[in-house]
């Protein structure tokens, strides 16, 4: 049974003030839901803050980020250890930001996601294709790389701990979506893939998000889908309302 998600990703964006701001109206306009599980992922440095209005609300904290070690000399890190001492239950991993712009391979994030489950974090991993990816045909060639790799020697018990944000490098931040349909049937394969790896039971289970340029308009289409569990929101979850209109975007569907 899979209850819908919707994660935003705050990036770069918001003052520890700002953040408190954005926090406060997402509670006041979510509180009645219950049917959708709701996780925020501000900047490291509001982290805390959020953490404490967030106390008692139901709404999840998850960083956008970390290191693999739990601690040591890596200036500019922050440990698992550092996010679930501030109250982090989630973590993002493998942003394709963080493997376009910092250079992360598929062989750190699987670090990374081995050291969030040894800390009790649930890793929302990300995968996708770039354009040049999906015109070429090989879209789903490059999700399998990335979901072998960044999944490697991880048990099937493991696995029922993710959850796996399919993110279409090409939709994000760029307005373009993707359809509902293209939407679907990268879903079916990663489940597809999660099943071979694992078993149907297990990957019956385990939310798939789709990530790139969700907003209120376009929700409901994309949770329409038999594969689509939710949403990774980015810059439509930088304003309350249209983050909690996402939210109740899910509402018709319950769990899968
Ligand atoms: C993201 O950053 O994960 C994302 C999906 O961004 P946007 O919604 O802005 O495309």
């Amino acid at each position: 049974m899979r209850k819908p998600m919707i994660a935003g990703n705050w990036k770069m964006y918001k003052t520890t003030q700002e953040a408190m701001n954005l926090v406060n109206t997402i509670k006041a306009g979510v509180h009645a839901i219950s049917d959708c599980d709701i996780v925020v992922c501000p900047p490291f440095t509001a982290l805390s803050n959020v953490s404490h209005l967030l106390n008692g609300s139901g709404i999840y904290l998850g960083a956008q980020n970390m290191h693999f070690e739990r601690e040591g000399a890596f200036t500019g890190e922050i440990s698992p250890v550092m996010i679930k001492d501030l109250g982090c239950r989630y973590v993002i991993l493998g942003h394709s930001e963080r493997r376009q712009y910092f250079g992360e391979t598929d062989e750190l994030i699987n670090k990374k996601v081995k050291a969030a489950l040894a800390y009790s974090l649930i890793p929302i991993v990300c995968v996708g294709e770039t354009l040049a990816e999906r015109e070429s045909g090989s879209a789903k060639e490059t999700v399998r790389k990335q979901f072998e790799g960044t999944f490697k020697d991880l048990t099937s018990d493991q696995f029922e701990k993710f959850v796996i944000a399919y993110e279409p490098v090409w939709a994000i931040g760029t307005g373009k979506t993707a359809s509902p349909e293209q939407a679907q049937e990268m879903h079916e394969f990663i489940r597809d893939l999660i099943s071979k790896r694992t078993n149907k039971d297990i990957s019956s289970k385990i939310r798939i998000l789709y990530g790139g340029s969700v907003k209120p308009e376009n929700i409901s289409g994309i949770m329409a889908q038999p594969d689509v569990d939710g949403g990774l929101v980015g810059g439509a979850c930088l304003k309350g309302e249209s983050f909690i209109q996402i939210i109740q975007g899910t509402s018709p569907v319950k769990t899968k």
